[in-house]
């Protein structure tokens, strides 16, 4: 993938966070405030403006995230600009990112977001989406296959990853101020998540 690719799937990831903002506001006001579909969209718009011309993937991401981190409210806003930040410093100056330089890219965007948030496994949060897409990622880069196919993987990763939060009781963020009461739900930041990893995927393919 080269910046142009990287630039089409942070306008892609726009697209499908704003065309699902209703339904993750709706999870998020389930156990939250009610804002998340708000803040992604608001978010990845402003990404897309601060989108540099002719720049290698790695500025490309790097110039999203730090968009996204000064235009963004909430918990979501600095842990995604975060993310994207910090893949596109791991991918530093190539112009073509390969399979296993997205692979680096996507783990040193969870270490990240794990550094920043302090979220472990199981506490009901994005972390939660993005363990098991960097864990299928690394599967299927280990069976050699495409970029394409380890991106797909990555987000079948993260969907199931999502899913497996609806039992969880939210330990991180504002859901964990509702305790028991935040089992039952699907966490927000997880199905974002799985929209983001999508986009990515589509792009790749
Ligand atoms: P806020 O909760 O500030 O209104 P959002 O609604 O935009 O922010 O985002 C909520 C999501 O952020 C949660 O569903 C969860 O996935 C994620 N989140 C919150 N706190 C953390 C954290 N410490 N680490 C990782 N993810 C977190
Ligand atoms: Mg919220
Ligand atoms: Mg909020």
């Amino acid at each position: 993938m080269n910046g142009a690719a990287l630039a089409d799937f942070v306008r892609r990831a726009a697209e499908v966070v704003t065309a699902d903002a209703d339904r993750l506001t709706r999870l998020d006001a389930a156990i939250g405030d009610g804002d998340h579909g708000l803040n992604l969209s608001r978010g990845f718009a402003a990404a897309v403006e601060a989108l540099p011309e002719g720049a290698p993937p790695g500025k490309v991401l790097i110039a999203a995230g730090r968009a996204i981190v000064s235009k963004t409210g909430g918990a979501s806003g600095p842990l995604y600009g975060t993310a994207l930040r910090q893949a596109g410093k791991t991918m530093g100056d190539a112009e073509e990112v390969d399979a296993a330089l997205l692979g680096a890219a996507l783990r040193s965007a969870l270490e990240a977001v794990q550094e920043l948030g302090q979220a472990a496994e199981g506490d009901k949060t994005m972390v939660d989406a993005l363990i098991p897409a960097v864990g299928a990622y690394q599967a299927a880069l280990g069976r050699s296959e495409s970029l394409a196919q380890c991106a797909r993987a990555a987000a079948e990763g993260a969907e199931e990853g999502a899913e497996a939060t609806v039992p969880m009781r939210a330990r991180k963020g504002r859901a964990s101020y509702l305790g028991e009461r935040s089992t039952g739900h699907l966490d927000p930041g997880a199905a974002s998540t799985v929209l983001v990893l999508h986009a990515l995927a589509a792009v790749a393919a």
